[in-house]
């Protein structure tokens, strides 16, 4: 049997952008009730996004304040709204993407969950779900990655960056990644990278060029942003694709579209919000993502689990590039 649902809860909000220092750790935080083709979910484990930083920061503006920052989590139904909840019923485990996800309890359109498959550890759905929605979708949208092609991967050890990695190995491509630290290299090899550089000290470009015997790379994967652009055109072979989808250094400035001219570079900005839509496009990626975990092995790594009331340390660690794979939040504490 179950609890039953409490009418206020512990909750992060932002009441203005800034510095870590904006999170407010709240314990009555009303409990939001679902509406029209929404569901209710206890929170067992949160994700947290670089994205949440943006939000956090001003970088990308918040909706309303006060704002529950987060945009992922895993746990159980508790109630279900009126109209089409499609058939989730109360206590299915299940994994979501929405809005207002660093909560003990969060509403959503039904239509953004997913069952978690009952082999999965508790968490590792939370870990996997938007950074592996995002590594899927680069890799069969934003560019289709063939068997054989050399792809650059910036930060290699990220959360996004290693299931990016892993995603890779497996179609086959030769895999040059970038990374801060020996520690990140190690642990990008361990997750398929082929070829790791060290960005803080090392000549990338020359790197790049040299193992691709001066052709440069097919698709270069960038969500550093504003202090890899440049250095992702020149690694970039004639005909090849930037794809550009995320600004962990600061958002890029303003490109002039001539420069793309010299080798007849195709430069993207994807956004795996695009990708997933519609019902079909969500559950038949999350399928795909799933069945990578349970059938080809694919590690899931979490950084940590951090209390919710100390989120604002979780953030720092973030944007302080002290982590690797996946950071959560225990909403519980
Ligand atoms: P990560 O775990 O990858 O953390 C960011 C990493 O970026 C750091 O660990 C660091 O690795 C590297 N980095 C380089 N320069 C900086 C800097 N100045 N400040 C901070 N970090 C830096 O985060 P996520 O996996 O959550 O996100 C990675 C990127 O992907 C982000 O830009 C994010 O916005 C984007 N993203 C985009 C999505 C989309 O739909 N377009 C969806 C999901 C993520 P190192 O120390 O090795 O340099």
């Amino acid at each position: 049997t179950m609890a039953p649902v409490p009418s206020t809860m512990k909750a992060v909000y932002i009441n203005k952008a800034g510095g870590p220092e904006v999170l407010e750790y709240k314990t009555d935080v009303p409990v939001p009730t679902p509406i029209d083709g929404e569901i209710l979910i206890k929170n067992d484990f949160v994700g947290i996004n670089f994205i949440d930083t943006y939000f956090r920061s001003g970088l990308y503006k918040a909706p309303q304040f006060p704002y529950i920052l987060g945009r992922e989590a895993e746990g159980t139904v508790v109630a279900v709204g009126p109209g089409d909840v499609l058939d989730f019923k109360v206590g299915d485990r299940v994994v979501w993407l929405g809005e207002s996800a660093y909560a003990e309890f969060a509403t959503i359109p039904a239509s953004k969950a997913a069952k978690v498959p009952s082999s999965f550890k508790p968490g590792t759905a939370a870990a996997a779900l938007l950074q592996g929605l995002t590594a899927l979708t680069l890799v069969r949208e934003a560019y289709h990655v063939n068997k054989g092609d050399w792809v650059l991967v910036h930060a290699a050890a990220g959360g996004t960056g290693l299931l990016l990695s892993q995603l890779l190995k497996a179609i086959g491509a030769n895999i040059i990644g970038t990374v801060s630290t020996p520690e990140k290299a190690e642990l990008a090899k361990q997750n398929g990278v082929t070829h790791t550089i060290n960005y803080s000290h090392e000549d990338v470009k020359a790197r790049v060029l040299e193992l691709t015997g001066g052709q440069g790379c097919i698709a270069v994967f960038d969500g550093v942003g504003k202090s890899t652009f440049d250095l992702s055109l020149e690694c970039v072979a004639r005909k090849g694709s930037l794809l550009s989808f995320g600004n962990a250094s600061g958002a890029v400035p303003p490109v002039t579209i001539a420069r793309l001219a010299a080798k007849n570079v195709r430069l993207m900005r994807p956004s795996l919000f695009g990708y997933i839509v519609t019902r079909e496009e969500f559950v038949g990626y999350t399928e795909d993502l799933f069945g990578f975990i349970e059938k080809e092995g694919f590690n899931v790594r979490v950084h940590e689990t951090y209390p919710l009331s100390e989120v604002a340390r979780a953030h720092g660690d973030l944007e302080g590039r002290k982590t690797t794979g996946k950071l959560l939040i225990d909403p519980s504490k």
